[in-house]
This record gives C-alpha cells, structure tokens and sequence, in this order.
C-alpha cells in the first residue's frame, strides 16, 4: 500500500469537528474535544507512556490552529493554548476510526 497522506484537514466550526481528507478517499470526521483529549505530546501523556490515554478536555475546546508536520503528521493548537501534539496521520485514522491508538 502507498503511505497514506492527507489531501486536506478543514475545521467544520458548527459540528465542533476535524474533517479529514485521505489520499485513499476516505472522508473522516473527528470532534475537537476527542482530538484534544488523545493529545499525544509527553505532557498529556506522559514521557514514558505505553499505550495513548484519553484524557478528556476540563471544558469544550476550538481548534485556533493546524500546521502540516513533514509529510507525516498535523500540529493542532487548541483554543486552551495547548499545541505541542503532533498527531501523526496513522494516528488521526485510528482515532477517526474509534480504535485505541498506538502511542
Ligand atoms: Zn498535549
């Protein structure tokens, strides 16, 4: 299989969700505060976490701001001032899919 890649991430403000276009077709939509929660920088996490937790947000978060990482990932800053996560696209797929994510 080709690596997959996104062809576009846009900010849908009414439903509060990430729309997320694949090189493969597939459509995904994830919820900010689902995003946030699976954060998955070392602060969120933790330095030595094996396994991503869900860690849900104190109060509804807007996403202020996404930046294309290399070829691989999003950077994602949230309207709590959080934005050190990278969320790798794997990542995103299995988030967007409901399955537990690999750290
Ligand atoms: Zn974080």
């Amino acid at each position: 299989m080709p690596p997959l890649y996104l062809t576009e991430a846009r900010r849908l403000p009414v439903e509060r969700q990430l729309r997320l276009t694949w090189t493969d077709g597939a459509v995904d939509t994830v919820d900010y505060d689902v995003l946030r929660g699976f954060c998955p920088c070392a602060v969120c996490q933790g330095h030595n976490a094996s396994e991503i937790v869900f860690h849900p947000p104190q109060a509804a978060v807007e996403i202020t701001a996404i930046q294309p990482v290399g070829n691989y990932g999003l950077s994602i800053v949230f309207s709590d001032g959080h934005g050190t996560g990278i969320y790798r696209f794997e990542f995103l797929r299995e988030i967007a899919a409901g399955l537990p994510p690999d750290g």
